[in-house]
């Protein structure tokens, strides 16, 4: 995907649902830069080059006239070069003194160089992931599988960010996942500032109700709204959630800059991208959107049933990430 196939149904979305909702400026607070020259041979998925002039030529089509910068996370992609891929991160994100960065983090990652890339070159968090797990097991890892706790104590000490895209079967309603979190905000890491990300991984409507009485609890938890197409989550979010701790993102550019959503199916969820289907439209006739306005009109329309404020909006877009993360 590129800026070039945005369509005329996605322009009339943006036009008529998202230009009066869209606040003047956009803080993107889960975004990726992805190089393929960082990639070994043969790893499956295929990536999008994206360094930071893409992601804010994106932005321009996306959200036309806005002010945007950006939480840039390293991309969780297999067989990745790590060091390489920060390396240029930190070269991309040194253009923009709004943006600010996540360091990708494997197991394997050396402690003290993740030191030396947060004090030396101003990464303000880290960005693990599932893939990574030492089990093998990416589905039903642990957090200390993909982050052992010698890297949270480095965070712990440092104060750093974690966005967390939370593993297991039942994401955010899942015990361990729960218990986890409890220990490590209220006791044993009291410093370490999370990003729960995709709602805290709460695609449908199932996981966020189970676990919003006892997340809203917890100190040092934020949100990430990107990627979550559902309205359900949203709804519960903003309607149980303290909003200050709410965060928009995108997950661009290949996980929402396609013409689809993400699915809910009862408690389960499937990405939808409606290039790869014969899909027929016999009974209407608009046409599939990009899945990044599909969640911000759900977005727009939980606001309306919550009954959020415009500067609660702000906030969400702007103020709540500006002022955590800068
Ligand atoms: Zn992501």
């Amino acid at each position: 995907m590129t800026p070039t196939t945005y369509t005329e149904h996605d322009r009339q979305i943006w036009e008529e649902e998202l230009e009066e909702f869209v606040p003047a400026r956009v803080f993107d607070a889960h975004i990726h830069l992805f190089n393929p020259q960082h990639m070994g041979q043969g790893t499956g998925r295929t990536w999008s080059h994206a360094d930071l002039e893409t992601l804010q030529s994106w932005a321009q089509r996306l959200y036309p006239g806005r002010e945007t910068h950006f939480l840039v996370l390293g991309s969780p992609a297999p067989g990745i070069d790590v060091q390489a891929h920060n390396d240029w991160a930190i070269q991309q994100v040194s253009q923009d003194s709004q943006s600010r960065m996540n360091r990708l983090v494997t197991p394997g990652c050396n402690v003290e160089d993740i030191r030396h890339d947060a004090v030396t070159h101003g990464f303000i968090g880290l960005k693990p992931y599932r893939l990574f797990s030492v089990t093998g097991d990416v589905a039903q890892c642990r957090i200390h599988e993909f982050l052992p706790h010698e890297q949270m104590e480095l965070a712990n000490e440092l104060g750093l960010w974690v966005t967390m895209h939370l593993s297991r079967h039942h994401g955010c309603a899942d015990e361990h996942n729960l218990e986890d979190l409890a220990e490590f905000t209220t006791r044993r890491y009291p410093n370490i500032k999370w990003i729960l990300a995709h709602c805290a991984r709460s695609f449908t409507y199932w996981p966020i109700r189970q676990a919003i009485d006892r997340l809203r609890d917890m100190p040092n938890i934020w949100y990430d709204l990107s990627a979550v197409t559902d309205v359900r989550p949203f709804i519960t979010l903003f309607s149980k959630e303290n909003t200050k701790r709410l965060f928009f993102g995108s997950d661009g550019v290949d996980s929402t800059y396609f013409h689809g959503q993400y699915v809910a199916l009862g408690r389960a969820w499937q990405s939808l991208d409606t290039s790869r289907f014969d899909l027929q439209f016999p009974h209407c006739d608009g046409r599939p959107i990009l899945a990044i306005y599909e969640q911000l009109l759900s977005m727009k329309q939980a606001a309306e049933i919550a009954e959020l404020s415009a500067d609660d909006i702000e906030d969400i877009f702007w103020r709540n990430a500006t002022e955590a993360l800068m």
